[in-house]
């Protein structure tokens, strides 16, 4: 196949960059950054363009004129971002990326759009703060693709604007497909880790994910922070598991994705941000500690100190991901400790 991979420089889009090639496909990659796909940058199958879809003179329609395959990566998806420029994040995240849906409506090109486990919002049980019986049940917190009601938090909470940005955009698509005017396949990503995932907070100006600022500290000896005491949790996903399913997805065996959503994740990958501190600590003890740098202290600070006003956080979330086990037969192989020792190991070699 000759496939666009739009954002294919960013964390998920270079490792999938690579996969494709190595199947044999051509690629036409776009995106803003390059250091992360500089091994791909010679592929003899692979066109990168170095550019940004917000430019005017970028045309979308012209880039997909004889590709088979649109895959749209474009987003801003830190939460520190959805806090500090709640706005970019909804011109980027929905008016950007409905350029992209309707082009492909307009070339008739199938599109894998990613989205984000963020539509789920929060459980009922933080919602209802307390008033269920039994709020340690996993069924609360286990999200199905096409059976669980989303809800989010109040709009002075502008962390759920990415979240929203996301829902429209695949009710969007849902509404072209139900005109028969669009073939698509909508992914929700749990928690991917991996090489590459994002910068150290001391190399960008961007506010990185919790694993970034969590390595720092490992690599300096400075605090690990936990958000609102670290209870939140999170099931966390290896990215080479991750890229074997959207590749399943990419295949499309016997067009079983076509207007599918998907859950990619580990569900028995669930941690507190708590435990994933402490658990990241000991493996770095064990296997990456540099002899003249302390272990850090972990300490508890607050979400407006740590990101500032207007942050709420998904409390927690599980991926039901037998749509995924029944179409595409895929399973994740990746356990907690092997995902980070291996994402560890990436940062600790530098
Ligand atoms: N978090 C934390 N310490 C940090 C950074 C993040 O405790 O240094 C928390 C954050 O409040 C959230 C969780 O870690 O509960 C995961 O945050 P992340 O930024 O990785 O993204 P998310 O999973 O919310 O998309």
């Amino acid at each position: 196949m000759k496939i666009l991979n739009l954002g294919a420089g960013g964390f998920i889009g270079t490792h999938l960059t690579e996969r494709l090639l190595n199947e044999g496909h051509s690629v036409i990659g776009v995106d803003t950054h390059t250091d992360k796909i500089q091994e791909s940058l010679d592929h003899e199958r692979l066109t990168f363009v170095n550019r940004d879809i917000r430019q005017c003179d970028f045309d979308l329609e012209d880039m997909m004129r004889d590709v088979d395959l649109v895959i749209d990566l474009i987003a801003y998806a830190n939460p520190g971002m959805y806090v500090k420029m709640p706005l970019e994040v909804f011109r980027l995240n929905f008016d950007e990326n409905m350029r992209i849906v309707e082009a492909c409506v307009k070339k008739r090109k199938r599109l894998v759009q990613f989205s984000s486990c963020e539509v789920y919002g929060k459980t009922p049980v933080a919602s209802l703060e307390g008033r269920l019986p039994d709020p340690e049940n996993p069924e609360y917190a286990t999200f199905s693709e096409d059976m669980t009601d989303l809800i989010m938090g109040p709009v002075c909470k502008h962390r759920w604007i990415y979240a929203c940005a996301k829902q429209l955009l695949e009710r969007v698509l849902h509404a072209y497909g139900l005109k028969k005017e669009l073939n698509y396949t909508i992914i929700r990503p749990f928690n991917f880790f991996g090489p590459k995932i994002d910068y150290l907070p001391s190399e960008t100006d961007g506010i990185p994910r919790v694993f970034s600022y969590f390595m720092e500290a490992l690599l300096t000896g400075t605090q690990m922070k936990l958000v609102n005491g670290g209870t939140h949790r999170r099931c966390y996903t290896y990215i080479d598991d991750a890229v074997e399913c959207i590749y399943r997805i990419v295949e499309n065996p016997g067009n079983v994705c076509d207007q599918q959503i998907f859950n990619i994740g580990s569900p028995k990958n669930e941690v507190t941000i708590r435990q994933l501190a402490e658990t990241m600590r000991e493996i770095y003890a064990e296997k990456f500690k540099k002899p003249n740098v302390p272990l850090p202290e972990i300490v508890k600070v607050t979400g407006e100190e740590f990101y500032g006003k207007g942050y709420e956080d998904s409390d927690r979330r599980i991926p039901d991901i037998s749509k995924a086990r029944t179409l595409l037969g895929w399973e994740p192989k990746f356990g907690l400790r092997e995902l980070l020792e291996r994402t560890i190991a990436y940062y600790a070699k530098g």
